[in-house]
């Protein structure tokens, strides 16, 4: 399967399953090409990357930005894309049929009942938005699109039991158990199975400590995230983030790199954004040479990694500078052999940040 951002080889288990997923392909291209066209990477807003979006990006719980809030826009053909996404065609929670909500650091789809008890959990775990009237930005449908409500609960509800004990996060063990709700279920008892579920994370099934860890802390799981990366993995990365692991550590092996930096050199879109999204990644840390996130992508000349960096409010194009007091541009221009596509980005982004804080001071002034 070829897309605009890569090409995908599927194996189905049989026949049946081939042809089953040939349908559901087929027919969520069909209404792709025929209701409306899909706001792949919205790119006029990656290209501008505005004050909007950078601030939404701080404000929402050091995770990613917030590129659908200014949405309003009918996305039906989104969201024949999403519901064609295994698991998708049911709520993630209750299994109610055709959910119109979605959780984009969860990469869920939920019915409306329970979109809103998402929402009383927090935005730092989980960020609701309509799969009908949002837009979403292409990372974030392809992150949507690389995780689903199967893959999704095949890690938040792999050790539910019906009725089992419960161990929460403080040690102590609830015996009342849990049951997972159905559409008839009252509101009560669904909020308590996202609040278990996703507060406690009392279902998750705990990864296995790396190689030479001796306990399971954040920093200790840190290294399953590259090794998530090195296997091109969303869903084991996805698993280590539900289980802790620190995506904002430090590996004194890889040149001081977190692993945002290190899923930047392998140029994934879909990793970076898990990252950033589901993990809460900081698009400020430094390595070695004090490069940030973004004088990686602009060393690797990635314009679209740098579009995405930049729409998710990831430093500055001017003022950050490395050990040797280069900018991202400037590295740009010093290392890249495509430097010719990759200066003008960042270049029109500094002349927009540029003009957005004149604008801004104007204002104030005035
Ligand atoms: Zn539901």
């Amino acid at each position: 399967m070829i897309s605009p951002n890569k090409k995908l080889v599927l194996q189905a288990r049989s026949t049946d399953d081939m042809n089953d997923w040939l349908n559901v392909t087929q027919n969520a291209i069909s209404a792709a090409l025929t209701e409306q066209p899909i706001r792949r990477g919205t790119d006029k807003k990656m290209s501008g990357a505005t004050a909007t979006d950078s601030s939404a990006a701080a404000g929402s719980g050091g995770g990613g930005g917030d590129a659908a809030s200014g949405g309003g826009t009918n996305n039906s053909s989104v969201m024949s894309l999403l519901r064609a996404v295994d698991g998708n065609d049911k709520c993630a929670e209750c299994t109610q049929k055709d959910p119109e909500w979605l959780s984009l650091n969860l990469g869920i789809l939920v019915c409306l009942e329970c979109s809103g008890l998402h929402r009383t959990l927090g935005v730092s775990f989980s960020r609701v938005r309509s799969a009908k009237l949002d837009t979403l930005d292409w990372a974030q449908q392809e992150l949507l699109f690389a995780l689903g409500n199967t893959r999704v609960n095949s890690v938040y509800e792999a050790n539910y039991r019906k009725g089992a004990a419960i161990t929460l996060s403080d040690g102590s063990v609830d015996s009342s158990g849990a049951e997972k709700p159905k559409p008839t279920t009252d509101r009560l008892s669904r909020e308590r199975w996202c609040k278990l579920k996703y507060v406690e994370r009392a279902f998750v099934k705990p990864v296995t400590p790396p190689p030479g860890a001796t306990d399971s802390t954040p920093a200790s799981l840190a290294p399953l995230l590259f090794s998530a990366i090195d296997a091109g993995d969303t869903l084991s990365l996805y698993h280590a983030l539900a289980c802790g692991a620190d995506p904002n550590w430090h590996d004194s092996k890889r040149e001081h790199r977190t692993a945002l930096h290190y899923a930047i050199t392998f140029n994934d879109l879909v990793l970076t954004e898990c990252l950033i999204s589901s993990g809460g990644a900081r698009l400020t840390e430094l390595d070695e040479r004090r490069w940030t996130p973004l004088h990686t992508a602009a060393f690797q000349a990635d314009v679209k990694m740098i579009e995405l960096l930049l729409l998710r409010g990831g430093g500055s194009v001017k003022d950050d500078k490395d050990v040797w007091g280069h900018t991202p541009i400037e590295v740009a221009n010093e290392y890249s052999e495509f430097k010719k596509d990759v200066v003008p980005v960042l270049e029109r982004f500094s002349q927009s940040a540029d003009a957005k804080a004149a604008a801004k001071a104007a204002k104030q002034n005035s």
